[in-house]
């Protein structure tokens, strides 16, 4: 039998890990970090930079007898900015230790920087697939204009896949599942079978694998979908008993869950195959087919919903990219 969402929140209570649901200004409602209770005091993740989000974190560390101040250890999950955003404000106002994926420690500590690339390269990526000039640049405003929910933050203790991280009470593991975003990592308690997985797996909505610039710091676009699904099925194989997310509620049935989402992808691939072989389309075609006229602020995503599915098209050889040196197209293989 497995247990509700409530008791596993109960049962990651009384584990030490207590969830905080810290509200965002984004369409995706509020974001849960955690506080770990044990040595050394931990938070993963610390919402994003608002003084909101803030006030909320204060009360909630209180209402469990803690301060900011108090806090020796942050862990960031992953790169987006509602996960992140305060990160700089708790780090310096307790002088924590900040755990990240190494590997992403230097993009963390150039935040504008890199979201202004990581907007260039999304440009980029939206004209080459046929999405109008205008609506590349409308969104590009507004992911501006939320850049100053995020900030930098110094990595102090930079973590490989698969490393262990000791408590008093327990030893978390670090594994890296990219595919949602280039850094997203999950953390592991084998002994509890406890899983912190942030946005890799949300109960309520699939985890967007958003194209997004390779951590490499190169301009080469990954297959994000491709990279997300393969995390998926080394998740799938862990015994995981509470699944904590990084919005909505607990997953009780990880297994399920994620064959859920596989099968999903597997029949919008199919979809997406039909649409290229009624004739050859680009990736905003594709999106305009399926969805319709999707708001401004949608068409990265789906976009990137779309060319994810065709990278697997195109990985199984049963569609090409035809590239006309302006805008690429999908067309049947055969
Ligand atoms: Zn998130």
């Amino acid at each position: 039998m497995s247990l509700t969402p409530d008791q596993a929140l109960e049962q990651a209570a009384l584990a030490g890990i207590h969830c905080l649901r810290i509200p965002t200004p984004f369409a995706v409602g509020r974001v849960n970090c955690y506080l770990i209770e044990d040595e050394p005091l931990t938070l993963v993740d610390a919402g994003p930079n608002s003084g909101k989000a803030l006030d909320e974190l204060q009360s909630q560390l209180a209402e469990r007898g803690h301060a900011i101040e108090d806090l020796e250890l942050l862990i960031v999950t992953h790169q987006h900015i509602d996960h992140l955003g305060l990160a700089e404000i708790v780090a310096e106002r307790s002088g924590a230790e900040v755990a990240a994926l190494g590997i992403a420690a230097e993009r963390l500590a150039n935040f504008s920087e890199d979201a202004e690339r990581d907007d260039e390269f999304a440009v980029g990526l939206m004209l080459r697939n046929g999405i109008p000039e205008e609506v590349a640049r409308a969104l590009q405003s507004v992911s501006r204009t939320f850049r100053s929910w995020g900030s930098q933050v110094q990595v102090t203790k930079p973590l490989q896949d698969g490393q262990a991280m000791p408590f008093r009470d327990r030893v978390l593991q670090a594994f890296h599942r990219p595919g949602h975003s280039p850094s997203d990592t999950i953390f592991w308690d084998e002994e509890r079978r406890i899983l912190i997985a942030a946005d890799h797996l949300i109960a309520h909505i699939s985890s967007n694998p958003l194209l997004a610039r390779p951590l490499d710091g190169s301009d080469e676009r990954p297959q994000a979908l491709v990279t997300y699904l393969a995390s998926m099925r080394k998740t799938r194989e862990m015994p995981a008993e509470i699944v904590l997310s990084g919005h909505g509620e607990p997953i009780v049935d990880h297994v399920a869950l994620i064959d859920d989402r596989i099968a999903k992808h597997d029949r919008r691939k199919e979809k997406v195959y039909k649409l290229i072989a009624e004739q050859p389309r680009n990736a905003y075609e594709i999106a305009q087919a399926m969805w319709g006229n999707v708001a401004v602020t949608q068409a990265f995503l789906t976009l990137s919903e779309v060319i994810g599915h065709a990278d697997l098209l195109v990985n199984e050889s049963r569609v090409r990219e035809v590239d006309d040196g302006q805008v690429v197209r999908y067309a049947t293989a055969g």
